[in-house]
């Protein structure tokens, strides 16, 4: 342990660029965040509660507009009726799609947890059961493959163009928001009709600029991840064009009624106080996975992104080549968790995943990922995709536990 702490300390001085980096964007996302709290004149009466259908809920409200400014989009619906990313991507493509659209991906295919929504994989209540189409378009050499984008959408018979930035359980590197605008520009010569729809979750607050200002219509992401801090108990958000909006709000609750209606049921003060430290904990994760990406590389293993690198979100991958390893490190970082610290983490089957999975998820919040968590298919090459960290000090004890339990001296 002792010689462990000594090559931490010994990384933590050979990271400063990286980690001042991180300061920077977190006081600049802090001031986004404060300004909006501001504009909207958030109040005390905010954090009111209301019950049963929720009409004029004020708390709801303003927490709406407040995301709105933060991601300069015209509307947005924040709600904890969403249970997770994964429902507010469900309930968005829904909302928007028709029998006989065609939703075209051109991140290749989507997460894991999306291929029975969409129809990838059989399920009697898919998109695809309804009658929706879907195509896709690989990633070329990390970026966009523009020619056959371009070649497929000029013909203006695609409904959706659907973008997800984070790798998933993948071995791509994410989608930096620089690529996202120059792919939309190009789309946008030869399509203007297309609904341009970005999965942005992991990546709120890691740069500073969010998908929106970019030109896409609509943007979804979770609120056990970056958004809601640590805070939020569950929940999702969705931002973007009113209309779009609109049709997503009426999916969520019913046609005729949508936004208006949802109980915060005691929840405004927590997502507001979540989005307020959000910032600050997006930082504290990014810090934890630089660290654990170099200190990973030090020791042997093979880790993306390099601790140099621009990050587009907050995952770390550790490709261990080997299951042992990947069991070992993933129950370390459960032994490093402040909530069942003496749970020894196994791979088992997951509803959504097709391979097992092993899963350290020590955190206050069930399947809070934006707490310092680790996970990874039973499958070649053996990637931990680890990710969270409420503050740099409990991410660092983390790693010092699953190194340790690496077998690490
Ligand atoms: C986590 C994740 C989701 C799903 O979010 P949940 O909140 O776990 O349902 C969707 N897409 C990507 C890229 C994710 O990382």
């Amino acid at each position: 342990m002792n010689d462990l702490m000594e090559l931490m300390k010994c990384s933590e001085l050979e990271i400063k660029t990286q980690l001042d980096n991180i300061d920077d964007i977190v006081f600049y996302n802090s001031k986004k965040v404060l300004d909006a709290f501001q504009k909207e004149n958030v109040s005390e009466y905010h954090f009111n509660s209301t019950t049963g259908y929720g009409y004029n809920d004020c708390g709801r409200e303003v927490i709406e507009k407040v995301y709105s400014d933060i991601f300069k989009s015209e509307d947005a619906l924040v709600r904890g009726q969403f249970i997770s990313g994964t429902h507010a991507l469900t309930v968005s493509l829904f909302g928007l799609l028709r029998p006989n659209d065609i939703m075209l991906s051109i991140s290749g295919t989507p997460y894991d947890t999306l291929h029975e929504v969409i129809g990838i994989k059989e399920n009697r209540s898919s998109l695809k059961s309804f009658g929706v189409k879907y195509e896709e378009i690989g990633l070329l050499d990390n970026d966009f493959d523009y020619k056959k984008i371009l070649e497929r959408v000029k013909t203006n018979d695609i409904k959706m163009i659907y973008i997800q930035r984070s790798k998933g359980y993948s071995t791509r590197k994410s989608i930096s928001i620089e690529l996202i605008e120059k792919v939309i520009k190009e789309i946008r010569k030869v399509n203007d009709t297309a609904i341009i729809m970005i999965d942005n979750c992991y990546c709120e607050f890691v740069t500073k600029k969010e998908p929106i200002e970019v030109g896409s219509d609509v943007c979804v992401g979770s609120l056990i991840k970056n958004l809601g801090g640590g805070i939020a108990p569950n929940g999702a958000y969705v931002v973007g064009k009113k209309e779009l909006i609109e049709l997503i709000g009426e999916r969520l609750t019913a046609p005729g009624e949508g936004k208006e209606v949802g109980p915060s049921l005691g929840m405004n003060k927590l997502l507001l106080q979540g989005l307020f430290n959000a910032p600050s904990v997006v930082g504290s994760a990014l810090k934890t996975a630089v660290l654990t990406s170099f200190m990973l590389e030090k020791l042997g293993y093979d880790v993306e992104p390099k601790y140099n690198e621009e990050r587009v979100d907050i995952v770390q991958n550790i490709i261990f080549g080997n299951p042992e390893d990947l069991i070992k490190y993933t129950q370390g970082i459960q032994m490093g968790s402040p909530i069942d610290s003496n749970a020894l983490a196994q791979a088992s089957d997951m509803p959504g995943y097709d391979d097992k999975v092993i899963m350290a998820a020590g955190a206050f919040t069930q399947g809070s990922s934006i707490e310092l968590s680790c996970d990874g298919p039973l499958r070649e090459p053996y990637i931990a995709y680890q990710q969270g960290g409420l503050t740099y000090e409990y991410g660092k004890l983390g790693l010092l536990k699953a190194l340790e339990r690496l077998g690490k001296k």
